[in-house]
């Protein structure tokens, strides 16, 4: 069997790039080891961002793949707790189950052809590459997109990338509960450690609640930190909890080589997370559409080492700036909060992630202008607190 492009991972990256490439006439074949819908641990928090982005494309999520919209977003940090409405941009929560499946049936109706219970387990990355499936038989194609997650096997046979460094992912563990519980908001708690926060994400049928924590600091199970936090939610007394999971998220906003002459990593393979918001879905949408017309290209006689230069372009300085904006409120979190109290900065940093109006890179600045203004009157205000 002979294809243009083969896809492996059939995930938010995987089926955004065999779409995209499906419609531009392109041979795709797209490769999952699972059988869908399959799961994924994941909050499932799909932002207004990425709908645009798929409408753009021509794919518009129904509202059963989108699930429930989420009106509020509360902060907290120990002894203090800021909401906010979601007043401009629109943020979802949903099953990876059902979001993913629903791009697969998309990239399958725009022609690709999709493989389930396919698992790729080594490739031979030459001139004419060959991707050899458990079992035995063998694909052919041009051109190779992994969009197989955070432990890319493409990645590696390609020799693009080892694993992440510990300091550049974040361990998470979650439970899926269901059932009827009275939450207004979806919650983000800080305080624990730097680039360490938890959630618990309200769903239609229940909620998600979950702990990360950046992978050099863990100390012990994080499976132990998700049972610390769950004992202190009371909204969950008596409720009999699910196993939990736990997976791995690399950190955004570090340079790395993403391609070569005919293979290119899209979503977690590439490493394009949010290190602020631990958001990968937009990023995943965003660098499959970009490996898929970089592709296109290279079959015209261009070179898929563009997709290096398109992802440095559209998808890291944003990632870096956000990087930054995630240094800048680890910091110190009391100022943080104290920010947060005193103007709309809350507001506009979910304006931030969930809409697409706001540049990371031009938040990253003003906010930066706005901490250097605001620091004078926070220490003064502690100063006069010490006195009192
Ligand atoms: C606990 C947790 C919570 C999160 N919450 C959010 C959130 O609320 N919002 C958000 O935007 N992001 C969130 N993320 C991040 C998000 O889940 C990822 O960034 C996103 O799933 C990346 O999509 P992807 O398509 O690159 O990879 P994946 O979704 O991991 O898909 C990879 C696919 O490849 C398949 N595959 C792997 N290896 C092979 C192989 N050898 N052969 C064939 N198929 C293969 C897998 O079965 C899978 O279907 C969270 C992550 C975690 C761990």
């Amino acid at each position: 069997m002979s294809y243009d492009l083969a896809v492996v991972g059939a995930g938010v990256a995987g089926s955004v790039a065999a779409y995209h490439a499906a419609k531009k006439g392109l041979k795709v074949v797209l490769l999952e080891k699972e059988r869908l819908p399959r799961h994924k641990l994941c909050g499932g928090a799909v932002t207004e961002k990425t709908v645009n982005l798929l409408k753009s494309l021509g794919i518009t999520p129904d509202k059963q793949s989108l699930g429930l919209e989420i009106g509020n977003v509360k902060v907290k940090i120990p002894g203090a707790e800021k909401s906010t409405k979601i007043s401009s941009g629109k943020i979802y929560t949903t099953y990876r189950s059902i979001f993913d499946n629903f791009l697969a049936m998309k990239a399958q109706e725009a022609g690709a052809e999709l493989f389930q219970d396919t698992f790729v387990r080594s490739i031979d990355t030459g001139t004419s590459p060959v991707l050899h499936i458990r079992g035995g038989d063998e694909i052919r194609a041009d051109y190779i997109i992994g969009g197989d997650g955070f432990y890319s096997l493409v990645a590696r046979e390609a020799k693009l990338r080892e694993s992440f460094p510990k300091n550049q992912l974040a361990i998470a563990a979650e439970y899926e509960i269901k059932g009827n519980f009275d939450i207004d908001a979806m919650e983000i708690h800080f305080g624990r450690s730097s680039f360490s926060y938890s959630w618990i994400f309200p769903k239609e049928d229940g909620v998600t609640i979950g702990v990360a924590e950046l992978g050099s600091r863990l100390k012990g199970s994080i499976r132990d930190y998700l049972d610390n936090f769950v004992k202190a939610q009371t909204f969950l007394d008596g409720t009999k909890l699910p196993v939990s999971e736990s997976f791995a998220i690399p950190m955004g906003g570090i340079k790395r080589v993403v391609a070569n002459d005919r293979v290119a990593l899209a979503g977690d393979a590439a490493g394009f997370v949010d290190p602020l918001s631990g958001e990968g879905i937009y990023y995943a949408a965003l660098s499959g559409y970009l490996a898929a017309e970089t592709v296109k290209s290279a079959l015209q006689g261009g070179s898929l080492k563009d997709y290096q230069k398109a992802t440095d372009r559209e998808i890291l300085p944003d990632l870096k700036a956000l990087l930054r904006i995630a240094k800048l409120f680890y910091l110190s979190l009391g100022f943080s909060y104290y920010l947060f109290e005193e103007s709309d900065i809350l507001q506009n940093i979910v304006t931030l992630l969930a809409g697409d109006r706001v540049r990371p890179r031009d938040f990253y600045r003003d906010s930066l202008i706005f901490s250097v203004r605001k620091f004078p009157s926070y220490i003064l205000k502690n100063v006069i607190h010490l006195f009192q």
